[in-house]
């Protein structure tokens, strides 16, 4: 059994976009400073780290999962620069109402339980809005609502 950190995207590892515009290439994703120590700090603690993220804008036809893909991959070198890693990404494309897995419900966390072992008494959710922080309850892990992933990743490691 892992110990996880499930991570919300927009807000906490990257800018948000502004209301209405979603990310579609990488030169549109700024990662937030102090994110790649965060996710370090987690990947040499023996955390999985997840990050679980609602993509509405698929369903709206504003942008594509390819285009999704492209900006995780993105994501997922600049962190590798720092010798940092996301273990796996989960995104719910659907829109409002239309599926069990957009946050507050809890369908992504239920996807990453059948590709990892993991142990719940020991997990997290960070994010920066109160529907994250619903998710990781409904989930059963312990919830951190915060814009800093590096002060939440912290308190953790404080214990
Ligand atoms: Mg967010
Ligand atoms: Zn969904």
């Amino acid at each position: 059994m892992r110990k996880a950190i499930f991570l919300d995207r927009d807000g906490l590892i990257n800018r948000q976009a502004a209301p209405h515009h979603y990310i579609s290439d990488p030169k549109d994703f700024e990662i937030l400073p102090g994110v790649p120590e965060a996710i370090k700090r987690l990947n040499d603690a023996g955390f999985l780290v997840i990050v679980v993220t609602n993509q509405r804008g698929v369903a709206r036809g504003m942008l594509t999962m390819e285009q999704v893909e492209t900006v995780h991959r993105y994501l997922q070198s600049e962190l590798g620069k720092h010798g940092a890693h996301i273990d796996a990404i989960y995104v719910c494309p659907h829109a409002d109402g239309e599926c069990t897995c957009r946050k507050p419900d809890i369908g992504l966390f239920l996807k990453a339980e059948k590709d990892f072992d993991i142990d719940k008494r020991r997990s997290w959710m960070v994010g920066d809005s109160d529907t994250d922080v619903e998710a990781g309850e409904r989930y059963g892990v312990r919830p951190i609502l915060t814009k800093s992933l590096l002060q939440a990743v912290n308190m953790i490691l404080a214990g």
